[in-house]
């Protein structure tokens, strides 16, 4: 399987993943043309595009997606909240499975300050399982079988810390971050809780240009799993 990342900051994120049969987009707040780039100029070839909440870093470029043709799945809070009317957006329901080509998806609740935000499950006819979760201050499921886990990993509490007592970040982000994003300590507990022996590969995504450090993580989450593990 192939995963592919066109953005992934608070700037724009899409990723593409591809088992070789129902290519799919995941969020889409980057320039089309990236998109069309990153399919091979093939966007007719994408079994859908999964939104896990509203925010503009994630879906600003939705208004190009449908008009290319690609089905849009999202909440019935996101839908409602981005506002837009289209027969391409498709709203889909917290832990009820649906098939999309070769890929059964289980969109499941995350915790965001936003109206409905989800992560998704999403399995396939080779086996693969993978788990992609962004925007969450925490993950309170467990999942068995993994074998790819692309999430977010957007800050280190040592490194906001520091930021904030060195007047380069205000402590009303702490607050803010806290109650939102997923913290390098709380990705760690997430991946200790989770049954990791099928796992592949570990994709850190969404990573803070302030209060981050992508060597850093990376080694402390290999170290931590085992695994290969890549920046998006
Ligand atoms: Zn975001
Ligand atoms: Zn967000």
């Amino acid at each position: 399987m192939d995963i592919k990342a066109i953005g992934s900051s608070s700037k724009g994120n899409a990723y593409i993943i591809n088992d070789a049969r129902s290519p799919l987009l995941l969020e889409c707040d980057v320039n089309f043309r990236q998109i069309q780039k990153a399919t091979g100029f093939k966007t007719s070839n994408l079994a859908g595009c999964l939104i896990t909440h509203e925010h503009k870093d994630h879906c600003g470029a939705i208004k190009d997606v449908l008009r290319a043709g690609i089905d849009c799945y999202m909440s019935e809070g996101t839908a409602e909240a981005i506002g837009i009317e289209h027969h391409r957006i498709k709203t889909v329901q917290n832990k009820q499975p649906f098939k999309l080509g070769s890929w059964t998806i289980l969109p499941f609740d995350v915790q965001h300050d936003v109206s409905e935000p989800f992560g998704f499950l999403l399995a396939n006819r080779n086996g693969n399982k993978l788990l992609f979760a962004t925007d969450t201050y925490y993950i309170k499921y467990k999942f068995k079988g993994l074998t790819h886990i692309m999430v977010e990993c957007n800050y280190s509490l040592d490194i906001l810390n520091e930021n904030i007592e060195n007047g380069r970040v205000p402590n009303i982000m702490k607050r803010r971050l806290l109650k939102s994003h997923f913290s390098l300590e709380n990705v760690k507990e997430f991946l200790k809780a989770n049954d990791l022996s099928n796992l592949k590969e570990i994709y850190l995504l969404h990573l803070s240009d302030n209060n981050s450090d992508e060597r850093l993580f990376k080694e402390e989450i290999q170290a931590l799993t085992g695994k290969p593990v890549y920046i998006a």
